[in-house]
C-alpha cells in the first residue's frame, strides 16, 4: 500500500511559514497585493479563482478579481494589464485561463510585469525557469516538487515521465523535474506507446486530464504517482486521471485527488504573490 501524499496538510504548513513571511512584510509597511482578472463566465474558472480569493483572504493578503464580460476586446484586458503594472499596490497578476477565443492570450501574458507575472507564464520567466536561473516557478509543477521534497522522494537520476505537454503544467513540470536530476519523458495525446513509457517510470506525473487514463498494470512497482488531472466523473465526483484504488496497491506514494496538487498550486500561487512584493519592495 503507497504511502498517501496529502498535499492539503503540506500546503497548511506552507501556508503556516508564509504567514510568518507576511507579518514581516507588513511590519515593515508593506501589503502583499494579487490582482486576479477573469474575463467571461467559464464555471471551472470561477471556482478556480473563488479559491485563490479565499486562500489570499485567509493569510491577510489584499487580493481583488477584476471580472470582465466574455464580450471584452482586446484593448480592455491590455488597459487593465497596463494598469495593474503601474499600481503599486499590486505585486501578483494572475490571468485566469482560458481566455475568451477573441483574446489572444499570449499578447496578454507577454504584457504582464515579469516581475509581477505570479503564475510564471511570461516568456522571460519561462526562459530563466528553462536556464534554471528560475526566480519563481508555475505554480501547479512547483507545487508538485514540493510534494517530492516533503515526502523524501529522489529525484536524481531517476526515471520521470510527464504525460501532457502544456505550456501549463506538462512543459514546465518537465523542465522542473529535468533540472533537478531526473532522465524526463514527456508524453501526450500522440505518444505511440504510453503504457511502455509509464512501465519505466519512477516517478510518474499525470497532467492530461482524461479519467481512469493510468491503470495499475501501467505502474512500476514502488513508483510516486502525482496526479495533476482534474475531472468529473459521471456521477459528479472530482477525480484525477489515475485509477487511484487500484494504482496505490502497486505505487509507492501516491495523491489523491481532491486533496492532492490542488491545494498545493494554491499554496505556491500565495508564496509566488510573496516572492514577487519581496522582488518589487525590498
Ligand atoms: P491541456 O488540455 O492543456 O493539456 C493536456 C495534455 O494532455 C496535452 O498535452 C495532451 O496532449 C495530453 N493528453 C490528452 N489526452 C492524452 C492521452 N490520452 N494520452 C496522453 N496524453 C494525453 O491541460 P492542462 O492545462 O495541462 O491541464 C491538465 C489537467 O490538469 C487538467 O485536468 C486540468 O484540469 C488539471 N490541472 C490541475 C491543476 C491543479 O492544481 N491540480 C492545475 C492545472 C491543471
Amino acid at each position: 500500500m503507497a504511502c498517501i501524499i496529502d498535499g492539503k496538510a503540506l500546503s497548511g504548513k506552507i501556508k503556516k511559514n508564509l504567514r510568518v513571511d507576511i507579518k514581516e512584510l507588513k511590519e515593515r509597511n508593506v501589503f502583499p497585493g494579487l490582482a486576479v482578472v477573469l474575463a467571461g463566465d467559464d464555471p471551472a474558472s470561477k471556482i478556480y479563482v473563488s479559491n485563490k480569493e479565499k486562500a489570499c483572504q485567509e493569510l491577510g493578503i489584499h487580493s481583488k478579481v477584476y471580472r470582465l464580460n466574455s464580450d471584452t476586446n482586446q484593448a480592455e484586458v491590455m488597459n487593465l494589464i497596463e494598469k495593474l503594472n503601474n499600481d503599486s499596490k499590486i505585486h501578483g497578476i494572475l490571468v485566469q485561463l482560458p481566455l475568451p477565443g477573441h483574446i489572444v492570450e499570449k499578447e496578454v501574458i507577454e504584457a504582464i510585469d515579469p516581475k509581477k507575472d505570479v503564475d510564471c507564464f511570461h516568456p522571460e520567466n519561462v526562459g530563466r525557469m528553462l536556464s534554471g536561473n528560475g526566480r519563481m516557478f508555475p505554480c501547479t509543477p512547483a507545487g508538485v516538487m514540493e510534494m517530492l521534497k516533503e515526502y523524501e522522494i529522489e529525484i536524481v537520476g531517476k526515471d520521470a515521465v510527464v504525460i501532457g505537454k502544456s505550456n501549463i503544467v506538462g512543459k514546465p513540470m518537465a523542465a522542473m523535474l529535468l533540472n533537478a536530476g531526473a532522465t524526463v519523458t514527456v508524453c501526450h495525446s500522440r505518444t505511440k506507446d504510453l503504457k511502455a513509457h509509464c512501465e519505466k517510470a519512477d516517478i510518474l506525473v499525470s497532467a492530461a486530464g482524461k479519467a481512469g487514463l493510468i491503470t495499475a498494470d501501467m505502474i512500476k512497482s514502488g513508483a510516486a504517482v502525482i496526479d495533476v488531472g482534474i475531472n468529473r466523473s459521471e456521477d459528479g465526483k472530482i477525480i484525477g486521471d489515475v485509477d487511484f484504488e487500484k494504482v496505490k496497491d502497486v505505487a509507492g506514494a501516491i495523491t489523491p485527488v481532491p486533496g492532492g496538487v490542488g491545494p498545493m498550486t494554491i499554496a505556491m500561487l500565495v508564496k509566488n504573490t510573496i516572492l514577487a512584493t519581496k522582488i518589487l519592495s525590498l
